[in-house]
């Protein structure tokens, strides 16, 4: 009797204590992409933990034991949405057993709400058939002006979950979304000549960089999402590399890069392959990742 009331004392406790009680924010983000920005936005009001390795396709990531006990400690879960995480979180959500950070909860944030999302179907996507990009592209963080207004949403959260430091999150969101804008004059500057050039993408992932830069992805190797190229798809493919003059054949470190490489041989394209993600292990920023990928996408456009 005496152990069923400490337990009721405790749970009411719990419940009592303010958010702001919080030494740190435990953070989890599902990529390392919104993990940088989260640590920026938190600075040493949080702690954050990335689940995807920068070197793993985000689409297929190992339901490993440890991210399943990160998730059981979080606050504040950041996922990608818009179906990136389908394959994989929701076993790992459902055994953390954390009822703060399931849908629904303050805890939970689907960053692809914050964002105008490209190629929404605008019918009921048939995931048999392969097609992993079910509710619209989730590759939106390679657009630097999407991720201002992602970073504005967490920072909002941030400050929700934890009011004892919103004059932090807030002065901290400001630096940011300031340091962002100087970068992308920056970015857009180095990038101009390369509004209206082709290039050929591995994964139907740079939607959102071509609609930032202007930038024209003319075909994938892969012939839908997640599906590996064949031989017809890849001959196709090599013909509109020839024929549209593409400079450039692009894709994540994560993906084969054998077709990618023969295409580009055959058809005298550059071959570009970088970092999907930012390395969050290595305090890898937002600004210092999009600094190395504008600068290997002007490198391998050749302006
Ligand atoms: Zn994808």
């Amino acid at each position: 009797m005496f152990r069923r009331l400490m337990i009721v004392m405790l749970a009411v406790c719990g419940l009592l204590v303010p958010a702001s009680a919080w030494a740190k924010v435990e953070i989890v983000a599902t990529t390392p992409d919104l993990a940088v920005v989260a640590r920026e936005l938190g600075g040493p009001d949080v702690h954050v933990v990335a689940m995807a390795l920068p070197t793993q396709d985000p689409h297929f990531v190992d339901a490993k034991p440890h991210l399943a006990l990160a998730l059981s400690k979080a606050n504040l879960l950041l996922v990608t949405g818009a179906g990136l995480e389908v394959g994989w979180l929701p076993t790992l959500l459902t055994g953390s057993r954390n009822p703060d950070i399931q849908p629904g909860s303050p805890g939970y944030l689907d960053c692809s709400s914050l964002v105008t999302l490209l190629e929404v179907p605008t019918t009921q996507v048939d995931r048999s058939q392969g097609d992993i990009h079910p509710q619209g592209n989730p590759h939106f963080t390679y657009d630097p002006r999407r991720v201002e207004t992602l970073a504005v949403g967490i920072g909002k959260r941030l400050a929700e979950l934890d009011p004892a430091h919103k004059p932090g999150y807030f002065v901290r969101t400001k630096s940011f979304v300031d340091g962002l804008r100087l970068a992308r004059a920056r970015w857009e500057a180095r990038l101009a000549k390369a509004r209206g050039l082709k290039i050929i993408a591995y994964h139907n992932s740079l939607v959102y960089l071509a609609d930032w830069l202007g930038v024209d992805v003319v075909e994938h190797i892969e012939p839908k999402p997640g599906i590996p190229p064949n031989p017809s798809h890849v001959a196709h493919v090599l013909e509109v590399a020839k024929t549209s003059k593409v400079r450039a054949i692009v894709q994540q470190a994560y993906y084969p890069s054998g077709t990618s490489k023969l295409i580009a041989d055959k058809s005298g394209a550059t071959f570009l392959q970088f970092p999907g993600n930012p390395d969050f292990a290595a305090a890898q920023s937002y600004s210092g990742y999009m600094d190395d990928l504008v600068g290997k996408l002007a490198h391998a456009l050749g302006i």
